[in-house]
């Protein structure tokens, strides 16, 4: 179980300042969420404004 970013992810960087253990990082042309470090607190997921972030 891990939060992960779709396509509709403008590459703002407002989830990456909000991860409590950086989990996300910037990737080709979107940001990334590394699923190993990912703890499900879904910080991430209430800043986004274009709601890129999903639980799986
Ligand atoms: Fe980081 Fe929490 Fe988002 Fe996982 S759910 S990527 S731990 S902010």
């Amino acid at each position: 179980m891990a939060h992960y970013i779709t396509e509709e992810c403008i590459t703002c960087g407002a989830c990456a300042a909000e991860c409590p253990v950086d989990a996300i990082y910037e990737g080709d042309g979107k940001y990334e969420i590394d699923p190993e470090k990912c703890i499900d607190c879904g910080a991430c997921e209430a800043v986004c404004p274009t709601g890129a972030i999903k639980a799986e």
